[in-house]
């Protein structure tokens, strides 16, 4: 009855369906890890999501749910992940049209480095800088390499209400982009399509960023 059924919600759940499939794929959410919306409507607000517990590789667009503003489900079979909470709070701080939650390698890594080399115990949020590449211009609003961005890092919580109160100060500063330390990886844009952009943008520079970290440690160990 809340549901929002017409042929704008079936060709968003297929393109859902395939970029979650796709994202699968490249390793960044094994193991039913990950989450993954889009905005139906913010008027009363639905969100298009894949339901949790599954494999996010095999999700068909038929086997979406369908959320409200308060996390609750209103159309399809199974729960809502506690990760809605999250969600939600990016939807309607940053106005974004499709929020894409990854667990991969990179991010995982990076992200506990971040908050272990802050020597903070989680309390205050950290950041990782990512600077001086050509792909930070994939980002939306960024026009040259010669820039640095700040992802902010806070510390994993399984309370997600509390850790979306702790994001929700962040969020406006961040680069289409937040980590949850040991976990992963927020992304988002103001529609599926710039999501898709921005994560891919942020994980690239993520591999880049370990990567570079690795090299320089190499190099100070063969100069000594
Ligand atoms: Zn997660």
């Amino acid at each position: 009855v809340d549901s929002v059924p017409n042929a704008n919600t079936t060709a968003l759940a297929s393109a859902l369906s395939k970029a979650m499939a796709s994202i699968h794929q490249r390793g960044w959410c094994d193991g039913t890890g990950g989450n993954f919306s889009c905005l139906l409507q913010r008027e009363p607000l639905r969100l298009l999501m894949a339901p949790s517990g599954v494999d996010k590789g095999s999700v068909n667009a038929r086997d979406l749910i369908q959320v409200d503003g308060n996390g609750s489900v209103v159309a399809g079979q199974g729960k809502a992940s506690a990760e809605t909470a999250l969600h939600l709070e990016i939807v309607n701080t940053c106005n974004a049209g499709a929020v894409l939650h990854t667990h991969s390698q990179a991010g995982t890594l990076l992200s506990q480095w971040a908050l272990e080399q802050e020597g903070g115990d989680g309390s205050t949020p950290s950041s990782l800088e990512l600077r001086d590449l050509e792909m930070l211009k994939g980002l939306e609003g960024i026009t040259t390499h010669a820039c640095a961005v700040q992802i902010p890092v806070l510390a994993n919580n399984q309370d997600l209400q509390a850790l979306s109160a702790e994001a929700r100060p962040l969020l406006g500063g961040a680069p289409h982009g937040v980590l949850i330390a040991g976990h992963g990886l927020y992304a988002w844009g103001r529609n599926l399509g710039s999501a898709v952009r921005h994560l891919e943008i942020l994980e690239f520079l993520l591999e880049q960023r370990w990567r570079r970290l690795l090299l320089q440690a190499l190099t100070a160990v063969s100069a000594s």
